[in-house]
């Protein structure tokens, strides 16, 4: 069945399944129905993207992220306050209660990742930025102590983001997620061990400092995500995003590495397992 009408055709399905290592299934962009999530599964399952990671970014959303991933074999979850969410919480007074749900909530097993957090100093002004980086820093220690997988949102705050992982000590496990730095974050992230997951922003005409810096990212470092209802790949740049549109990524990836698909594919589904085990 064709999940959405007037969305973008899907396209040709991949030779290995990948896992969209984030999205949201539980958001709509403004105007736009939430998405009918086995319609969603079943359309990504078809051109091989059988899993997905899906992020709930808030309480609300923390809390149907769990509801879903007890529900659909083919998700995982990630729960976190998100880097704008946590200084409203914290000027409303609630941050406490809030972390001690999300930490709850993260006890779920097949909640494997503590993200998204880190810093948006796009959207949340200069009085934001200090419950910003408490919070990236408390959620750091929340995935340490639950030895859960870190999926990092950097917005414009590169060095910040790499200052307090070095100051705090990074997870194992760390990922940046939707990543957006250049050739020398790129491989400063490689050399700490990081994962940089690729969104459809790597295929946008004007982010050729971007595929720069894939260039550069070893097979072993890389992810691929839908960041969904957000960010759709090239040629439907606008249109919304959902998971079944990952390969057009994945293609766009394997020009700029210069390797074939199926390699790629086989690398990120290896990183995949790695970080997150089966499921
Ligand atoms: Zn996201």
């Amino acid at each position: 069945m064709s999940v959405h009408a007037g969305r973008p055709p899907a396209p040709e399905a991949l030779p290995i399944p990948v896992v969209d290592n984030h999205t949201h299934l539980d958001m709509a962009r403004d105007g736009e129905e939430a998405p009918d999530i086995p319609a969603v599964i079943e359309a990504a399952t078809a051109v091989g993207v059988p899993r997905m990671v899906q992020i709930g970014c808030d309480l609300p959303g923390a809390r149907l992220t769990v509801e879903m991933i007890d529900r659909y074999a083919a998700l995982l979850g990630g729960v976190a306050l998100h880097p704008n969410e946590a200084p409203r919480l914290h000027d409303r007074g609630e941050l406490a209660q809030a972390r001690a749900e999300i930490e709850q909530l993260a006890a779920h097993p097949r909640v494997r990742v503590i993200g998204e957090t880190g810093l948006d100093y796009f959207r949340t002004a200069t009085e934001g930025v200090a419950a910003q980086q408490d919070s990236f820093r408390w959620h750091i220690d929340l995935a340490k102590r639950t030895g859960k997988v870190l999926q990092i949102h950097d917005r414009d705050a590169h060095e910040d983001i790499l200052r307090i992982l070095a100051e705090e000590g990074a997870p194992p496990q760390t990922v940046l997620h939707c990543f957006s730095g250049d050739i020398a974050m790129a491989r400063e992230c490689v050399e700490r061990g990081y994962f940089l997951s690729f969104a459809g922003t790597v295929t946008f005409k004007n982010a050729a400092g971007l595929r720069n810096a894939l260039a550069v990212t070893p097979l072993a470092n890389l992810l691929v995500e839908t960041d969904a209802p957000y960010l759709t790949p090239a040629p439907h740049r606008g249109a919304p995003n959902a998971p079944y549109l990952i390969p057009l990524t994945v293609r766009a990836m394997a020009a700029v590495l210069s390797t074939d698909v199926p390699s790629l594919c086989t690398a990120l589904a290896a990183n995949s397992e790695l970080l997150y085990g089966p499921w």
